[in-house]
């Protein structure tokens, strides 16, 4: 049997570059990061930005090796880029701009521009342009691992949002969507394998490709209470990003029979609840009664673009429904949606604060020229997909203390469009009709997309095709965020006395601790690890001679190694104590140690 094992090497607790801290660090919210900390794998320097200590980056090694491997196994050729970039290329496709506050610029002593890389797209695509000019020379697939800068409005959770990060960032190159339909599929074969690897659930969703412009894009999630991300799925098999979920459109509703829109005084119908139940006093439906669903509520909501320009925007949906920002500013990047001020209601005294409704709205109000010369509506107003025409409502009739009733989609009111701004609920129909929905959350750890042809147009890279014509090449982007599945281990693996790291990517393989005061335990110890050491094992030796057998444990458990060997009180009975990190304790006799202790690692390598 070919053995998992690569090559020992010995660490001494006596020498190592590293303190632990009995306390949680006082920013420290989730699990990982306290215990990242305490067990001295990293120090913080600035608000997300770590420093990385020896044990830190031998995990973060072993990651980046998984990585590695399997991209090196897909084809892929690793490649390094600079961090620091000058602005040009970063120009050109726009994003100079788009990224807003995300990027950290910088100028150099002539006051040249620069910027701090947040993920490498353009330098990509312009070196393949330097290099290549043919289809002969696709496909091609170049990647990095690298550390990335991008100035997160909420750096949080360690190393789970940090400012500072490792990704690694692959680019396919193709000259037809075949190969970049291949090139992606490859992909997600290479991150199944890697998280697989890295013993990491997760979860392959649907997503939005956001500020990157392209088509079909999937994230990994790794499920977790944590994670910022929320999910839905099917029991048939939908799972999609909560962004990326699409409402069904129901069918539009015959109108011929509708009451004419009438206008009422609704004295006391402060909320929605009390606006349905003086609905269903007044007006009793004879099929059903009013519910909140049957409202339409307007949410004044203001845009801000990257270039800095404000505008606003009505957001129309049912009344049973809230805005979900996320979802909002999914559907408007790179545009930043905030909340509307009290200069906005100023500016537009045709908005009256809680009694807003259509009529005054989009299409149906004032027109303004637009930066094109177009004619555009100076409050835009945008509505829920579910809000088809001949659908009835009833929403406000832009006077204090009135509302509109039996206000009919398509008859009454149109708008400047749909958006998906509308939260998801648990029990939404799934778009492709596969059941109910149910959400949950969990941590994005990579993500996949084909960028299409648009990095490649705004940056010239064509090639010669098959037909001797230049050919705009179809690009492909993927992520995975390397300190970032650092700390989803950690999370997914603790308890509360430590970290407990799988095999593959513990720092050490086996935590020796020696106990006692008798030079024949340290010796003894000593010969283990020298053992354990040239049968490839990873040792980390406590060999401090004044340290209590309490504080080593605490330790030991706090570093979180899959397998503890302890030599002490055994010693002169013959026996030293083996015991997993989450498990059960067994004598083992001095003289089966080495071959035993090398058995489990290889067992728990495998697993
Ligand atoms: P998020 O939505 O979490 O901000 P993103 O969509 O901006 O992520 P990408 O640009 O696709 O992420 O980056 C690829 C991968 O890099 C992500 O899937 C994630 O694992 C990792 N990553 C992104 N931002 C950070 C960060 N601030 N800290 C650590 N890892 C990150
Ligand atoms: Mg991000």
């Amino acid at each position: 049997m070919s053995s998992a094992l690569r090559s020992g090497d010995l660490l001494r607790m006596s020498s190592l570059f590293v303190r632990t801290l009995r306390e949680d660090p006082a920013d420290a919210e989730v699990a990982s990061h306290k215990l990242l900390v305490r067990a001295g794998y990293i120090r913080r320097a600035a608000p997300g930005i770590y420093s990385w200590l020896p044990l830190g980056l031998r995990v973060l090694g072993k990651i980046e090796t998984i990585v590695r491997e399997e991209m090196n196994a897909i084809g892929g050729q690793e490649v390094h880029f600079p961090a620091l970039l000058p602005k040009e290329p970063y120009e050109a496709t726009g994003r100079w701009t788009e990224y807003g506050d995300g990027l950290f610029r910088l100028k150099d002593r002539k006051q040249a521009d620069y910027l701090l890389a947040p993920t490498h797209e353009e330098m990509f695509t312009l070196l393949v342009k330097d290099l290549y000019a043919s289809y002969k020379d696709l496909p091609l697939v170049i990647y990095q691992i690298q550390t990335k800068y991008r100035d997160e409005a909420r750096p949080r959770a360690g190393l789970i949002r940090g400012r500072e990060f490792v990704m690694k960032d692959s680019y396919s190159f193709d000259v037809h969507d075949e190969g970049l339909e291949a090139a992606y599929q490859k992909h997600r074969d290479a991150y199944e394998r890697i998280f697989t690897r890295l013993g990491l659930e997760y979860v392959i969703v649907s997503a939005m490709s956001g500020a990157m412009g392209g088509s079909r894009s999937e994230e990994f999630l790794s499920p977790s209470p944590i994670g910022e991300d929320t999910f839905v799925r099917s029991s048939g098999g939908y799972a999609a990003n909560v962004e990326a979920v699409v409402t069904p459109v129901p069918e539009a509703v015959p109108y011929d029979d509708a009451p004419a829109a009438h206008v009422e005084d609704t004295p006391d119908t402060p909320t929605i609840e009390t606006l349905v139940a003086c609905a269903n006093e007044r007006h009793a439906r004879p099929d059903r009664p009013w519910t909140a669903a049957d409202t339409l509520k307007n949410v004044v909501l203001a845009l801000r673009r990257p270039d800095g320009k404000r505008e606003l925007l009505v957001v129309g949906l049912p009344g049973d429904r809230e805005v979900d920002l996320k979802r909002l500013e999914a559907a408007v990047a790179p545009s930043e949606a905030e909340p509307a001020t009290e200069e906005d209601f100023k500016a537009h005294p045709e908005l009256v604060k809680g009694y807003i409704g259509p009529q005054v709205l989009g299409p149906q109000g004032a027109q303004v020229e637009g930066d094109d010369g177009e004619k555009r509506s100076a409050v835009r107003y945008l509505l829920d997909p579910r809000v088809v025409p001949g659908t009835r409502w009833i929403t406000g009739a832009n006077e204090p203390g009135r509302h509109v009733f039996d206000l009919v989609a398509g008859r009454d009111f149109t708008a400047d469009g749909t958006i998906e701004a509308a939260e998801v609920r648990a029990g939404d129909p799934a778009p492709d009709g596969s059941g109910p929905l149910e959400l949950a959350r969990g941590i994005e750890m990579g993500h996949i997309f084909q960028l299409g042809r648009k990095y490649a147009d705004s940056l010239g890279l064509t090639v010669l095709d098959e037909n001797g014509k230049q050919a705009v090449v179809t690009m492909g982007s993927y992520g995975v965020g390397v300190t970032r599945a650092l700390a989803a281990l950690a999370e997914a693996n603790h308890d509360d006395r430590g970290l407990a790291w799988p095999a593959r990517i513990a720092p050490v393989q086996v935590h020796l601790v020696a106990t006692g005061k008798g030079a024949e335990v340290f010796e003894a110890a000593e010969r283990l690890a020298d053992g354990l050491v040239a049968a490839g094992v990873e040792v980390l030796y406590d060999d401090r001679p004044k340290v209590s057998p309490g504080v080593k444990f605490a330790d030991a458990e706090l570093l979180g190694a899959p397998l503890l060997v302890v030599v002490g009180r055994g010693l002169k009975d013959g026996v030293v104590e083996v015991r997993p990190r989450a498990g059960e304790a067994e004598q083992v006799p001095v003289d089966d140690a080495v071959t035993e202790t090398v058995r489990r690692v290889e067992e728990l390598l495998e697993n």
